[in-house]
């Protein structure tokens, strides 16, 4: 049975949809401004990890994951950037696309994006001011009013009288209380700090959506009054989480309308959060450069998925040993899918280890457990290896593992170290030369090729008649 941890509740609860073996999901997807970082990719790699396994478990699960394509960071770059601000979007989001496919990351069922939802966001606005949860402030701004939802800080664990008094002293112009927030912005067009800018008609005047709306109006319209799972990562569990809770509670007239809310512990890089407004990241297309899906998501997934997780230097180095070892033991075999003891006992340990709370290192440790059995018995017993790399095959595919071949997984490994310093194809010609050489027993010849591989960090393994070769 599986459990997991609700944010909302402080507790591990068991897992109960709204709708029989059916799951809605929303989870808060980029702000198209700049590249994604290896944050962004823990983030989604953790909820994409989720998805598949409620998949295994036989729910059919619908997930949304939004786009937020305006916001006051998408402007500032456009200006900077002098790139046109749709040119701009369209561009981020293709390349966020590009390295979500390359880390095996499964599309979203539905992707909206906020600027084709602003009709559906305004009936929201009206709603809230007309049920007087929002109000309009002096210089035209549509606020949210946090005063007026009771519950306001039981999601993220705060008290709303200490969050009013908090930054009282503050004179806010345009707000009742400092932490009443924007629903929708005025632009005034003869600003010449908004020239070019974006904006709809609005029965308010020209503006735009605030942040935190855009997600209150998308999870009702595809989700509907109620839906099970709302994610995010942590940074966005205050304000953005509280807001959008406050907006929608209000708006289906105080129903609990999430059951559980997931949170992606952060990705620590020199000992702060990785972010692009920290200017401290290391982005998702270098790490794909020089490292494959699976090592990365190796990485992610080997801590727990509400941990923080420290990136050094190191990281995906030590990642990427690891997930050789699991290729290593599937090299040489095949597929068999029949069933013995052992087999069903390993898959037993996985799903308890994933049901609590998707307990990613303890399932991959049994992995390493399948692994180990693998490599002892490709001496022993051919076919109980085979089997059993089948079911490693299978288990690991539900984390997004394997992506590649077996083949093609050490292939491009050894392409990527290499690429400076020899070519795939001569390292194969000179393993044929060097196993002619042994066959005509030419040893000082075959000696020499060997001392040369060596020198290079290459080693050779001679191994069910034929040779491998690893970076040292
Ligand atoms: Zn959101």
């Amino acid at each position: 049975m599986l459990k997991i941890f609700n944010v909302l509740k402080n507790s591990k609860e068991i897992f109960k949809t709204f709708f029989y073996k059916k799951v809605f999901i929303y989870v808060c997807g980029i702000t198209v401004y700049d590249f994604c970082h290896l944050g962004h990719g823990r983030t989604f790699i953790v909820f994409d990890m989720i998805i598949r396994y409620l998949k295994y478990l036989g729910y059919k699960v619908k997930y949304i994951r939004n786009i937020t394509d305006i916001d006051d960071k998408i402007i500032k770059k456009s200006f900077k950037n002098n790139e046109n601000f749709f040119c701009l979007v369209d561009r981020i989001i293709k390349s966020m696309k590009d390295d979500f496919y390359n880390l095996n990351i499964l599309l979203p069922d539905v992707e909206p994006r906020v600027t084709h939802n602003i009709k559906i966001i305004i009936k929201f606005i009206m709603k809230l001011l007309d049920l007087k949860n929002a109000y309009i402030s002096k210089n035209g701004d549509i606020m949210f009013s946090i005063s007026s939802f009771k519950s306001y800080g039981k999601l993220s664990k705060q008290i709303l009288s200490n969050l009013i008094k908090k930054n009282n002293n503050i004179n806010f112009l345009n707000k009742k209380k400092s932490k009443d927030f924007v629903l929708w912005k005025l632009i005034n067009k003869k600003d010449k700090k908004y020239k070019n800018n974006i904006s709809w008609k609005s029965p308010w005047g020209n503006g735009r959506p605030g942040w935190h709306i855009e997600c209150s109006a998308l999870s009702y319209k595809y989700c509907g009054k109620v839906f099970d799972i709302h994610g995010g990562g942590l940074d966005l569990l205050f304000p953005h989480h509280e807001n959008e809770r406050s907006q929608s509670s209000c708006f289906l007239d105080n129903k609990k309308y999430v059951k559980y809310w997931i949170h992606s512990g952060l990705l620590i890089f020199k000992n702060c959060k990785m972010s692009k407004s920290l200017k401290n990241f290391y982005s998702l297309k270098q790490a794909i450069l020089n490292y494959d899906s699976d090592t990365i998501r190796y990485f992610f997934l080997s801590i727990h998925y509400r941990k923080p997780l420290i990136y050094t230097k190191y990281s995906l180095r030590k990642s990427r040993l690891s997930m050789e070892r699991l290729y290593y033991s599937l090299l040489n075999t095949k597929t068999n899918n029949c069933i013995t003891e052992e087999s069903t006992m390993f898959e037993k340990k996985f799903m308890s280890a994933m049901n609590n709370d998707f307990n990613t290192p303890k399932a991959i440790s049994i992995l390493f457990d399948i692994s180990k059995r693998i490599n002892i018995e490709k001496k022993n017993n051919v076919i109980n290896s085979n089997i059993l790399s089948t079911k490693l095959i299978f288990l690991g595919k539900i984390l997004g593992f394997f992506y590649l071949s077996c083949d093609d997984f050490f292939k491009k490994q050894k392409i990527r170290i290499l690429k400076n310093i020899i070519s795939i194809s001569k390292i194969e010609i000179l393993i044929d030369i060097r196993n002619f050489s042994r066959k005509n027993k030419n040893w000082g010849k075959s000696d020499n090729i060997r001392k040369k591989f060596n020198s290079i960090g290459i080693l050779l393994e001679d191994n069910y008649n034929k040779t491998f070769w690893k970076i040292k």
